[in-house]
């Protein structure tokens, strides 16, 4: 129906979360009318974004470099690690400003019935930088959905198994049951950090 290279950008943008047919439709004719330099922008943005970001190697974070800011920075507290399931989540947790130690990004959730066992999330990576004693706290800030809670009593198991001098913790109810931890507001969220409970 369209040009081949029409076509092939509303394909791909139709491949986005949320974006139906009619809507990357409405997106690649929206493209093609603005000018030569919006589109490159746009073109030039995912490019960058592409070859420049990459995941931490200490904790999974998105990160410019081989560590991200979080881990670099000498200010926050190497005793502590707050759990969560995606990059997404460490800017909310962040956006609190109750957290001071540093993060562990699992990359999901433990959920079978999509394929997802321990050995798909980072755990073993976790249990790595538990081994040298420094660690006393680990806040689980997994999402209070079935996936997330399941993950975050696998992960305490582990936890306790491997390094029981460890305390294991969990954000307090008061989050939304089901939502995801990215949708919580700064309030409810550092209030559900403040109340977090043993494992
Ligand atoms: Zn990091």
């Amino acid at each position: 129906m369209y040009a081949p290279p029409v076509q092939r950008l509303i394909v791909e943008l139709g491949r986005l979360p949320g974006i139906g047919g009619r809507t990357a439709q409405r997106l690649a004719f929206h493209i093609l009318r603005s000018s030569d330099a919006d589109a490159l922008a746009l073109a030039d943005a995912i490019r960058e974004v592409k070859e420049k970001v990459g995941l931490c190697e200490v904790c999974f974070n998105l990160a410019e470099g081989p560590r991200c800011r979080i881990c670099l920075d000498e200010r926050r507290d190497p005793a502590s690690i707050c759990v969560v399931e995606e990059p997404g989540d460490v800017i909310p947790m962040e956006r609190t400003h109750e957290f001071r130690g540093r993060y562990h990004v699992l990359g999901g959730a433990l959920s079978p019935i999509d394929g997802v066992d321990p050995e798909d999330l980072r755990i073993a990576e976790l249990l790595v930088r538990l081994r040298d004693g420094q660690v006393r706290e680990v806040v689980l800030a997994t999402n209070p959905t079935t996936t997330g809670e399941a993950t975050a009593l696998h992960i305490a198991d582990a936890v306790r198994a491997q390094s029981p001098d460890v305390v294991v913790t969990r954000l307090a109810s008061g989050l939304p049951v089901g939502a995801d931890l990215e949708y919580a507001d700064e309030v409810t969220l550092g209030k559900a950090l403040a109340g977090r409970r043993t494992l």
